[in-house]
Protein backbone atom coordinates (compact mmCIF):
# COMPACT_ATOMS: atom_id res chain seq x y z
CA UNK A 1 0.00 0.00 0.00
CA UNK A 2 1.45 3.60 -0.74
CA UNK A 3 2.06 5.83 2.30
CA UNK A 4 -0.34 8.61 2.62
CA UNK A 5 0.70 12.09 0.77
CA UNK A 6 -0.54 14.27 3.49
CA UNK A 7 0.51 12.59 6.89
CA UNK A 8 -1.69 15.89 9.21
CA UNK A 9 -1.65 13.60 12.22
CA UNK A 10 -0.54 15.03 15.46
CA UNK A 11 2.40 12.16 15.44
CA UNK A 12 3.60 10.48 13.94
CA UNK A 13 4.04 13.27 11.88
CA UNK A 14 5.85 12.88 8.30
CA UNK A 15 9.61 12.33 7.65
CA UNK A 16 11.52 14.59 5.12
CA UNK A 17 13.73 12.63 2.83
CA UNK A 18 16.93 14.08 4.06
CA UNK A 19 15.99 12.06 7.58
CA UNK A 20 14.79 9.09 6.31
CA UNK A 21 17.85 8.78 4.22
CA UNK A 22 20.04 9.24 7.35
CA UNK A 23 17.80 6.83 9.52
CA UNK A 24 18.71 3.89 6.18
CA UNK A 25 22.48 4.54 6.94
CA UNK A 26 24.76 1.39 8.02
CA UNK A 27 24.56 0.78 12.06
CA UNK A 28 27.21 2.56 13.85
CA UNK A 29 28.50 1.28 16.97
CA UNK A 30 27.28 3.67 20.03
CA UNK A 31 30.74 3.55 21.77
CA UNK A 32 32.38 5.16 19.47
CA UNK A 33 33.99 8.27 18.79
CA UNK A 34 32.31 8.48 15.36
CA UNK A 35 28.88 7.97 16.81
CA UNK A 36 29.60 10.76 19.95
CA UNK A 37 30.29 13.09 17.06
CA UNK A 38 27.05 12.94 15.74
CA UNK A 39 25.32 12.90 19.09
CA UNK A 40 27.28 15.86 20.26
CA UNK A 41 25.97 17.78 17.24
CA UNK A 42 22.34 16.61 18.01
CA UNK A 43 23.21 17.40 21.67
CA UNK A 44 24.11 21.36 20.45
CA UNK A 45 21.06 21.97 18.16
CA UNK A 46 18.79 20.35 20.85
CA UNK A 47 19.96 23.06 23.17
CA UNK A 48 18.99 25.84 20.90
CA UNK A 49 15.80 24.63 20.30
CA UNK A 50 14.67 23.83 23.79
CA UNK A 51 16.59 27.45 25.24
CA UNK A 52 18.81 25.72 27.44
CA UNK A 53 22.37 25.81 28.44
CA UNK A 54 22.28 21.95 29.33
CA UNK A 55 21.95 19.44 26.46
CA UNK A 56 18.43 17.88 27.11
CA UNK A 57 18.86 13.97 28.37
CA UNK A 58 18.17 11.69 25.51
CA UNK A 59 15.59 8.54 26.65
CA UNK A 60 14.92 5.07 24.36
CA UNK A 61 11.29 4.82 24.77
CA UNK A 62 8.32 6.89 23.45
CA UNK A 63 7.59 10.73 24.82
CA UNK A 64 5.58 9.43 27.80
CA UNK A 65 8.93 7.69 29.00
CA UNK A 66 10.73 11.46 29.37
CA UNK A 67 7.76 12.65 30.94
CA UNK A 68 7.34 10.05 33.66
CA UNK A 69 11.45 9.74 33.50
CA UNK A 70 10.93 14.03 34.90
CA UNK A 71 8.49 13.23 36.78
CA UNK A 72 9.82 10.41 38.88
CA UNK A 73 13.28 12.08 38.70
CA UNK A 74 11.96 15.79 39.95
CA UNK A 75 9.20 14.56 42.20
CA UNK A 76 10.30 11.35 43.48
CA UNK A 77 10.86 12.55 46.86
CA UNK A 78 7.83 13.90 47.60
CA UNK A 79 6.85 10.53 47.91
CA UNK A 80 5.67 9.73 51.75
CA UNK A 81 5.77 13.39 52.45
CA UNK A 82 3.81 16.37 53.16
CA UNK A 83 4.17 18.16 49.82
CA UNK A 84 2.75 17.12 46.85
CA UNK A 85 2.34 18.44 42.96
CA UNK A 86 -0.25 19.97 41.29
CA UNK A 87 -1.70 18.38 38.06
CA UNK A 88 -2.93 21.07 35.52
CA UNK A 89 -5.03 18.93 33.20
CA UNK A 90 -7.02 20.47 30.45
CA UNK A 91 -7.07 16.87 28.43
CA UNK A 92 -5.85 12.89 28.19
CA UNK A 93 -2.54 13.79 28.20
CA UNK A 94 -3.24 16.17 31.02
CA UNK A 95 -4.86 13.16 32.39
CA UNK A 96 -1.94 10.95 32.24
CA UNK A 97 0.68 12.86 34.28
CA UNK A 98 -1.94 12.60 36.91
CA UNK A 99 -2.22 8.70 36.42
CA UNK A 100 1.77 8.79 36.08
CA UNK A 101 2.03 10.54 39.68
CA UNK A 102 -0.56 7.74 40.78
CA UNK A 103 1.66 4.68 39.59
CA UNK A 104 4.82 6.22 41.67
CA UNK A 105 2.72 6.84 45.01
CA UNK A 106 3.78 10.64 44.71
CA UNK A 107 0.92 13.19 45.87
CA UNK A 108 -0.57 15.32 43.68
CA UNK A 109 -3.91 17.38 43.32
CA UNK A 110 -6.03 17.95 40.02
CA UNK A 111 -6.81 21.41 38.84
CA UNK A 112 -8.76 20.32 35.94
CA UNK A 113 -10.90 22.17 33.30
CA UNK A 114 -13.81 20.25 30.72
CA UNK A 115 -12.16 19.33 27.27
CA UNK A 116 -11.80 22.62 24.98
CA UNK A 117 -11.24 24.86 27.71
CA UNK A 118 -8.37 26.07 29.53
CA UNK A 119 -7.08 26.57 33.33
CA UNK A 120 -5.63 30.27 33.24
CA UNK A 121 -2.42 31.33 35.01
CA UNK A 122 -5.44 32.75 38.06
CA UNK A 123 -6.74 29.78 38.62
CA UNK A 124 -3.20 28.19 39.05
CA UNK A 125 -2.57 31.29 41.75
CA UNK A 126 -5.44 30.47 43.49
CA UNK A 127 -4.70 27.22 44.31
CA UNK A 128 -1.29 27.65 44.82
CA UNK A 129 -1.86 30.34 47.18
CA UNK A 130 -4.82 28.35 49.24
CA UNK A 131 -1.87 25.52 49.43
CA UNK A 132 1.50 25.74 50.78
CA UNK A 133 2.07 21.93 50.56
CA UNK A 134 2.04 22.10 46.69
CA UNK A 135 5.67 22.02 45.76
CA UNK A 136 5.39 21.36 42.28
CA UNK A 137 3.44 21.93 38.79
CA UNK A 138 2.67 19.76 35.78
CA UNK A 139 1.06 21.07 33.05
CA UNK A 140 0.97 19.96 28.72
CA UNK A 141 1.86 23.19 27.15
CA UNK A 142 0.11 21.94 23.80
CA UNK A 143 -2.41 19.74 24.67
CA UNK A 144 -2.75 17.70 22.01
CA UNK A 145 -5.69 15.58 22.31
CA UNK A 146 -8.16 18.57 22.63
CA UNK A 147 -5.76 20.92 20.40
CA UNK A 148 -5.66 23.64 23.56
CA UNK A 149 -2.89 25.47 24.27
CA UNK A 150 -2.12 26.69 27.92
CA UNK A 151 -1.02 30.11 28.86
CA UNK A 152 3.07 28.39 30.45
CA UNK A 153 5.18 32.09 30.64
CA UNK A 154 2.79 33.75 33.99
CA UNK A 155 2.69 30.13 35.23
CA UNK A 156 6.46 29.80 35.14
CA UNK A 157 6.75 33.31 36.85
CA UNK A 158 4.23 32.51 39.55
CA UNK A 159 6.05 29.13 40.21
CA UNK A 160 9.50 31.02 40.03
CA UNK A 161 8.37 33.74 42.75
CA UNK A 162 7.27 30.31 45.02
CA UNK A 163 10.43 28.52 43.91
CA UNK A 164 8.06 25.49 43.15
CA UNK A 165 9.59 22.68 40.32
CA UNK A 166 7.42 23.19 37.03
CA UNK A 167 7.28 20.50 34.71
CA UNK A 168 6.57 20.85 31.20
CA UNK A 169 4.73 18.41 28.60
CA UNK A 170 6.09 20.06 25.14
CA UNK A 171 5.74 17.25 23.71
CA UNK A 172 3.92 19.14 20.54
CA UNK A 173 4.83 22.25 21.81
CA UNK A 174 8.83 22.13 21.17
CA UNK A 175 10.07 22.87 17.36
CA UNK A 176 6.53 24.22 16.95
CA UNK A 177 5.08 26.95 19.40
CA UNK A 178 7.90 29.07 21.49
CA UNK A 179 9.23 28.08 24.38
CA UNK A 180 11.72 27.78 26.38
CA UNK A 181 13.66 26.63 29.75
CA UNK A 182 14.69 30.04 30.04
CA UNK A 183 11.17 30.80 30.60
CA UNK A 184 12.05 29.66 33.91
CA UNK A 185 10.96 25.80 33.18
CA UNK A 186 12.41 22.68 35.35
CA UNK A 187 11.45 20.40 32.87
CA UNK A 188 10.75 20.47 29.26
CA UNK A 189 10.06 17.33 27.52
CA UNK A 190 9.62 15.98 23.70
CA UNK A 191 9.21 13.01 21.69
CA UNK A 192 10.90 12.15 18.24
CA UNK A 193 7.66 12.09 16.30
CA UNK A 194 6.09 15.15 16.96
CA UNK A 195 7.84 18.45 15.46
CA UNK A 196 11.14 16.84 15.22
CA UNK A 197 10.10 15.25 11.85
CA UNK A 198 11.43 11.38 12.91
CA UNK A 199 9.80 7.97 13.89
CA UNK A 200 8.68 7.42 17.25
CA UNK A 201 11.13 6.21 19.59
CA UNK A 202 13.19 8.53 21.51
CA UNK A 203 12.15 11.20 24.06
CA UNK A 204 14.13 14.15 25.90
CA UNK A 205 14.16 15.88 29.05
CA UNK A 206 15.78 19.00 29.34
CA UNK A 207 15.92 19.76 33.19
CA UNK A 208 17.25 23.39 35.15
CA UNK A 209 19.73 23.40 37.98
CA UNK A 210 17.08 23.63 40.35
CA UNK A 211 15.80 19.76 39.22
CA UNK A 212 18.67 18.87 39.63
CA UNK A 213 19.00 19.73 43.16
CA UNK A 214 15.60 18.63 43.71
CA UNK A 215 16.99 14.83 42.18
CA UNK A 216 20.13 14.79 44.66
CA UNK A 217 17.24 14.78 47.32
CA UNK A 218 15.82 11.75 45.92
CA UNK A 219 18.42 9.02 47.96
CA UNK A 220 19.43 5.81 46.86
CA UNK A 221 15.93 4.62 46.14
CA UNK A 222 14.35 6.43 43.05
CA UNK A 223 11.51 4.05 43.06
CA UNK A 224 12.64 2.92 39.46
CA UNK A 225 15.59 2.09 37.99
CA UNK A 226 15.89 3.10 33.50
CA UNK A 227 13.86 5.87 34.17
CA UNK A 228 16.36 7.66 36.69
CA UNK A 229 17.25 10.33 34.72
CA UNK A 230 20.76 10.91 37.31
CA UNK A 231 22.05 8.27 35.66
CA UNK A 232 21.80 10.50 32.74
CA UNK A 233 23.43 13.54 33.39
CA UNK A 234 27.18 12.99 33.08
CA UNK A 235 27.04 10.69 29.95
CA UNK A 236 24.86 13.03 28.13
CA UNK A 237 27.43 15.56 28.60
CA UNK A 238 29.91 13.34 27.23
CA UNK A 239 27.45 13.09 24.40
CA UNK A 240 27.59 8.95 25.34
CA UNK A 241 24.63 7.72 27.34
CA UNK A 242 24.17 5.57 30.18
CA UNK A 243 22.14 2.38 27.66
CA UNK A 244 22.55 1.56 24.49
CA UNK A 245 21.67 4.76 22.28
CA UNK A 246 18.76 4.47 19.66
CA UNK A 247 21.99 4.95 17.09
CA UNK A 248 20.01 5.19 13.28
CA UNK A 249 17.17 8.11 15.48
CA UNK A 250 19.92 9.83 16.59
CA UNK A 251 21.18 10.20 12.97
CA UNK A 252 18.04 11.14 11.94
CA UNK A 253 16.96 13.31 14.80
CA UNK A 254 20.52 15.26 14.02
CA UNK A 255 19.63 15.74 10.12
CA UNK A 256 16.27 17.00 11.29
CA UNK A 257 17.50 19.20 14.10
CA UNK A 258 20.29 20.98 11.75
CA UNK A 259 17.56 21.80 9.20
CA UNK A 260 15.39 23.74 11.99
CA UNK A 261 18.46 25.14 12.85
CA UNK A 262 19.76 26.36 9.64
CA UNK A 263 15.77 27.66 9.44
CA UNK A 264 15.79 29.74 12.62
CA UNK A 265 13.53 28.44 15.35
CA UNK A 266 11.08 31.47 14.98
CA UNK A 267 10.75 31.10 11.30
CA UNK A 268 9.90 27.42 12.68
CA UNK A 269 7.26 29.05 14.51
CA UNK A 270 5.97 31.41 12.17
CA UNK A 271 5.27 28.90 9.90
CA UNK A 272 3.59 26.59 11.94
CA UNK A 273 1.38 29.44 13.29
CA UNK A 274 0.49 30.56 9.57
CA UNK A 275 -0.74 26.99 8.88
CA UNK A 276 -3.04 27.12 12.31
CA UNK A 277 -4.66 30.01 10.83
CA UNK A 278 -5.06 29.07 7.62
CA UNK A 279 -7.01 26.18 8.87
CA UNK A 280 -8.52 28.25 11.40
CA UNK A 281 -10.03 30.92 9.22
CA UNK A 282 -11.26 27.75 6.93
CA UNK A 283 -13.26 25.77 10.25
CA UNK A 284 -16.48 28.77 9.43
CA UNK A 285 -16.43 27.94 5.68
CA UNK A 286 -16.49 24.64 6.44
CA UNK A 287 -19.42 25.00 8.98
CA UNK A 288 -16.79 22.80 11.39
CA UNK A 289 -16.58 25.45 14.55
CA UNK A 290 -13.02 24.90 16.88
CA UNK A 291 -13.23 22.63 19.30
CA UNK A 292 -10.89 24.79 21.83
CA UNK A 293 -11.81 28.22 23.49
CA UNK A 294 -7.51 28.51 23.15
CA UNK A 295 -6.54 27.06 19.80
CA UNK A 296 -2.69 25.72 19.99
CA UNK A 297 -1.15 26.57 16.56
CA UNK A 298 0.63 22.73 16.43
CA UNK A 299 -2.86 21.23 16.10
CA UNK A 300 -6.36 22.15 15.18
CA UNK A 301 -9.38 20.38 16.13
CA UNK A 302 -12.73 20.89 14.08
CA UNK A 303 -15.94 19.82 15.50
CA UNK A 304 -17.91 17.64 13.12
CA UNK A 305 -21.67 18.95 11.90
CA UNK A 306 -24.26 16.83 13.73
CA UNK A 307 -25.00 13.48 11.27
CA UNK A 308 -21.41 13.57 9.84
CA UNK A 309 -19.79 9.83 10.48
CA UNK A 310 -16.23 10.65 11.33
CA UNK A 311 -15.29 7.18 10.56
CA UNK A 312 -16.61 7.44 7.27
CA UNK A 313 -15.23 10.79 6.57
CA UNK A 314 -11.79 10.13 7.74
CA UNK A 315 -11.59 7.20 5.66
CA UNK A 316 -12.71 8.97 2.57
CA UNK A 317 -10.01 11.26 2.87
CA UNK A 318 -7.43 9.08 2.80
CA UNK A 319 -9.15 6.55 0.00
CA UNK A 320 -10.15 10.28 -2.16
CA UNK A 321 -7.60 12.80 -1.64
CA UNK A 322 -4.41 10.91 0.33
CA UNK A 323 -5.11 12.73 3.17
CA UNK A 324 -4.61 11.47 6.76
CA UNK A 325 -6.43 12.93 9.80
CA UNK A 326 -6.70 12.14 13.68
CA UNK A 327 -10.07 11.79 15.05
CA UNK A 328 -10.69 12.40 19.10
CA UNK A 329 -9.77 10.12 21.73
CA UNK A 330 -12.26 9.23 24.89
CA UNK A 331 -15.35 10.76 25.06
CA UNK A 332 -14.43 13.04 22.14
CA UNK A 333 -14.41 10.33 20.06
CA UNK A 334 -16.57 10.29 16.58
CA UNK A 335 -17.05 14.49 17.62
CA UNK A 336 -13.98 15.70 16.24
CA UNK A 337 -10.83 16.00 13.81
CA UNK A 338 -7.50 16.92 14.28
CA UNK A 339 -5.17 17.98 11.82
CA UNK A 340 -1.79 18.98 12.62
CA UNK A 341 0.74 21.35 11.62
CA UNK A 342 3.93 20.47 12.94
CA UNK A 343 7.33 19.38 11.86
CA UNK A 344 7.32 18.60 7.99
CA UNK A 345 3.80 19.57 7.23
CA UNK A 346 3.51 22.47 4.42
CA UNK A 347 1.22 25.14 4.04
CA UNK A 348 0.33 23.09 0.47
CA UNK A 349 -0.76 19.84 3.29
CA UNK A 350 -3.06 22.36 4.61
CA UNK A 351 -4.96 23.38 1.81
CA UNK A 352 -5.44 20.33 0.45
CA UNK A 353 -6.67 19.05 4.02
CA UNK A 354 -9.09 21.70 3.53
CA UNK A 355 -10.22 21.13 0.20
CA UNK A 356 -10.63 16.84 1.21
CA UNK A 357 -12.31 18.20 3.95
CA UNK A 358 -14.99 20.22 2.25
CA UNK A 359 -15.47 17.38 -0.36
CA UNK A 360 -16.45 14.60 1.76
CA UNK A 361 -18.42 16.51 4.53
CA UNK A 362 -20.43 17.53 1.19
CA UNK A 363 -20.49 13.88 0.26
CA UNK A 364 -22.28 13.23 3.74
CA UNK A 365 -24.96 15.77 2.78
CA UNK A 366 -23.20 18.87 4.77
CA UNK A 367 -23.26 21.86 2.92
CA UNK A 368 -19.89 23.65 2.76
CA UNK A 369 -17.63 25.08 -0.35
CA UNK A 370 -13.99 24.24 -0.73
CA UNK A 371 -13.96 27.51 -3.06
CA UNK A 372 -14.83 29.54 0.06
CA UNK A 373 -12.83 27.37 2.69
CA UNK A 374 -9.62 27.79 0.69
CA UNK A 375 -10.08 31.28 -0.05
CA UNK A 376 -10.48 32.24 3.53
CA UNK A 377 -7.49 30.28 4.27
CA UNK A 378 -6.03 32.10 1.93
CA UNK A 379 -6.70 34.98 2.90
CA UNK A 380 -5.80 34.71 6.51
CA UNK A 381 -2.02 34.38 5.82
C1 LIG B 1 1.96 12.47 21.73
C2 LIG B 1 1.89 13.10 23.06
C3 LIG B 1 2.26 12.42 24.23
C4 LIG B 1 2.60 10.97 24.24
O1 LIG B 1 3.74 10.69 23.61
P1 LIG B 1 4.10 9.18 23.28
O2 LIG B 1 5.29 9.38 22.43
O3 LIG B 1 2.94 8.57 22.59
O4 LIG B 1 4.41 8.52 24.56
C5 LIG B 1 2.22 13.09 25.43
N1 LIG B 1 1.85 14.37 25.50
C6 LIG B 1 1.47 15.06 24.41
C7 LIG B 1 1.04 16.48 24.58
C8 LIG B 1 1.48 14.45 23.17
O5 LIG B 1 1.09 15.12 22.08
Amino acid sequence: MPAVKHLMTPGPTPVPAPVLEALALPILHHRTSEFRGIAGKLNEDLAYLFGCTEVPQPIVGSGTAAMEAAIVTLLGHLRGGDGKALCVSVGKFGERWVKVCKAYAIPADVLEAPYGQVVTPEQVEAKLKADAKIKAVILVHSETSTATVTDLEPIARLCRARELLLLVDGITSVGALPVEMGWGLDALVTGSQKALMNPPGMGFAALSERAWAAADKLGKTAGCFYLDLRQYRSKTAENDSPFTAAVNLVRGLGVAAAMIRAEGRENVWRRVTAQAKALRAAAGPLGTPLFSSAPADSVTALVLPQGVDEKRLRKETVSKHSVQLAGGQGTMEGKIVRVSHMGAVTMDDCLATIAALADCLSAQGHKCSAKEALAAAKAAV
